[in-house]
C-alpha cells in the first residue's frame, strides 16, 4: 500500500516536459529500433549473400570458365602442334598456357574462403601441374605427324584434359553447393525478418498507442477537467473544486485556481453578510428581515405549523440618547442585541426592523412560548447593566408586543400590524412589558382570529 502511493506520488511529481517526452518517445521507439534491426537484417540476409554470390561470379566462375575454354584451346593447339609442328601453335600453346596459368592462380585466391573448395583447388593445381609438364614434353619434342595420335604422350596428355576438365566440374559444383546452402540461409532469414516486421509493426502500433494514452492522460484530460472545472466556478458553483492529478504544472494551477475559488468563495460570503446584516448590532438587517418573516409565513402555510413574531422597542430611548449621548446610545443598542443573540434558539432570527426598534421571528412557536421567550428576553434586557465609557452604569427596558401566524395574522402585513399594535398596547400600558396581541376593538386586523392579554 505505502509503496503504491509511494510510485503515484513520484509520478505525480512529474512534469509536463517529462509526460511529453515519455509518450513521445513510447510512440516513436519501436519504430526507430524496428527501422535499425530491419536494416540489419536486411544487410545481413539479403544485401551480404548477393555481394557473396556475385563475387563468386566475377572471382571463381568468370576464371574457371575462360580456364576451361583456354584448356580446349591449348588441348587443340598441342595435337595440331605434334601433327604439323607449325610454330602459330606453338605461340598460342604458350599464350594459352600463361592465361591458364594466371587463371588458375587467381582463382585459388578467390576460393581460398572456401574449406572444401580449397581441398579440390589443390588436386586442380597438382593435375594442371602434371598436365603442363606433360605437355610440354609434347610442345619440345618433335613433331610425330599422324603417328603422334596413337603415341603415349599424347593419349596421357588428353588423359590428363580430361582430369583437368573434372577437376574444374567439381569446383562448380562446390560454388553450386556453397551458393545454394547461402541461398537456404537468406531464405530462412528472410522469413524469420517477415516475421520480425509484422511482430514489430505490431509492437510498434502498441507502443505508439500507449505513448497517444499518456500525452493524452497527462495533458489532454487533465487540460479538460481543469477547462470544465473553471466553467463550473465561472458558472457561479462555489462548491466545486478541481482536482487534477498529472502533469505537475496543470497540478499546480488547478492548485492555485482553487485557493482562489476558495478566497473569492468566503469574500462573497462576506459580502453577502453584509448586505443582510446591520453594521451597528450585527443582526439581520430590514430587508432580510422581510424575506425571513416571508419565507417563514409560507413555510407555516406550507406544513400547517405556527409562527411568532416579537417586535420590541426600547423604551424611551430619546431620552437615554439625550441624557448619555448618541455613542452610549449605540452602546446600549448593541448590549440590547447581545442580549438576544444569546438568548434565543439556533431556528430564531433576529433582525433590527429600524432605529431602536427591533423584531424577533421564531419558527414552530405558539403564542405561548413566544411570550414565554418575550418575557425571558425582557428580563434579560432588564438585568441588563450598561457600563459607559467615563464608567457609569446605566440600564434600559424593553416594551414587547407578540403576534402568532395564523391566529393573529395570515399574511406578512397583518401579522406585523398585529405584532405593532401589540407592541403599542405595551407602551401604552407603561413600557417594560410583553403584550400578546389582542383586538382592541378598534377593528383593524380583520384576520386576527384569537386575541390574548399579555
Ligand atoms: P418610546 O418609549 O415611546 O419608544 O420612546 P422613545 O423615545 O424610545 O421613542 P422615539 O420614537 O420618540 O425615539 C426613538 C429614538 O431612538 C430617536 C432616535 O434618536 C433613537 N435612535 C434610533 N436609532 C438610533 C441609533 O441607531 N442610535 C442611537 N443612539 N439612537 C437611535
Ligand atoms: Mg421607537
Ligand atoms: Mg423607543
Amino acid at each position: 500500500m505505502n509503496s503504491v502511493r509511494h510510485i503515484s506520488a513520484f509520478w505525480r511529481r512529474r512534469s509536463l516536459k517529462f509526460w511529453l517526452a515519455t509518450g513521445m518517445l513510447l510512440a516513436l521507439a519501436p519504430i526507430s529500433l524496428l527501422s535499425v534491426f530491419g536494416y540489419l537484417l536486411y544487410e545481413k540476409s539479403i544485401t551480404r549473400p548477393l555481394i557473396e554470390v556475385s563475387r563468386e561470379q566475377r572471382e571463381i566462375l568468370q576464371p574457371l570458365q575462360k580456364i576451361q575454354l583456354s584448356l580446349w584451346d591449348m588441348s587443340r593447339d598441342v595435337i595440331d602442334y605434334s601433327l604439323t609442328g607449325e610454330n602459330q601453335h606453338a605461340h598460342s600453346y604458350r599464350r594459352e598456357l600463361d592465361d591458364i596459368t594466371q587463371g588458375i592462380a587467381s582463382l585459388s585466391q578467390a576460393v581460398g574462403v572456401y574449406e572444401s573448395t580449397s581441398r579440390d583447388m589443390v588436386r586442380l593445381q597438382r593435375d594442371w601441374d602434371e598436365l603442363n609438364r606433360v605437355a610440354g614434353s609434347i610442345m619440345t619434342a618433335p613433331p610425330l605427324g599422324v603417328a603422334s595420335l596413337a603415341s603415349q604422350r599424347i593419349q596421357g596428355f588428353e588423359a590428363g584434359i580430361n582430369q583437368l576438365g573434372q577437376d574444374i566440374g567439381v569446383i562448380f559444383e562446390d560454388v553450386r553447393r556453397e551458393n545454394e546452402r547461402i541461398h537456404d540461409i537468406a531464405l530462412a532469414d528472410f522469413e524469420l525478418s517477415e516475421l520480425l516486421i509484422v511482430m514489430g509493426f505490431a509492437l510498434s502500433l502498441l507502443f505508439a498507442g500507449i505513448g497517444v494514452l499518456l500525452i493524452n492522460r497527462s495533458l489532454v484530460k487533465s487540460t479538460d477537467q481543469l477547462l470544465a472545472g473553471a466553467k463550473r466556478i465561472a458558472a457561479g458553483d462555489r462548491e466545486s473544486r478541481i482536482a487534477i492529478e498529472l502533469p505537475c504544472e496543470l497540478v499546480n494551477l488547478a492548485e492555485a485556481f482553487n485557493l482562489m475559488t476558495d478566497r473569492i468563495d468566503s469574500q462573497e460570503q462576506a459580502l453577502l453578510l453584509a448586505a443582510r446584516t446591520d453594521d451597528l448590532t450585527g443582526l439581520y438587517n430590514r430587508r432580510e428581515f422581510d424575506r425571513i418573516l416571508t419565507n417563514e409565513i409560507g413555510r407555516g402555510a406550507r406544513y400547517g405549523k405556527p409562527l411568532s413574531l416579537i417586535m420590541c422597542d426600547i423604551d424611551h430611548f430619546k431620552r437615554f440618547n439625550d441624557s448619555y449621548g448618541h455613542q452610549a446610545g449605540d452602546q446600549a443598542l448593541r448590549a440590547v442585541a447581545a442580549t438576544f443573540r444569546a438568548g434565543l434558539r439556533e431556528v430564531d432570527q433576529a433582525c433590527r426592523y429600524g432605529g431602536e426598534e427591533l423584531a424577533l421571528i421564531l419558527p414552530e412557536c405558539d403564542a405561548g412560548g413566544a411570550c414565554m421567550t418575550a418575557e425571558r428576553v425582557r428580563q434579560a434586557v432588564e438585568a441588563l447593566k450598561i457600563r459607559l465609557e467615563d464608567g457609569r452604569e446605566v440600564r434600559v427596558s424593553l416594551s414587547l408586543g407578540v403576534a402568532t401566524y395564523p391566529e393573529h395574522g395570515g399574511s406578512y402585513e397583518t401579522l406585523l400590524q398585529s405584532a405593532d399594535g401589540a407592541l403599542y398596547q405595551a407602551k401604552q400600558q407603561g413600557r417594560n412589558r410583553v403584550v400578546v396581541w389582542r383586538d382592541s376593538g378598534m377593528g383593524t386586523l380583520p384576520d386576527s382570529a384569537a386575541q390574548h392579554s399579555g
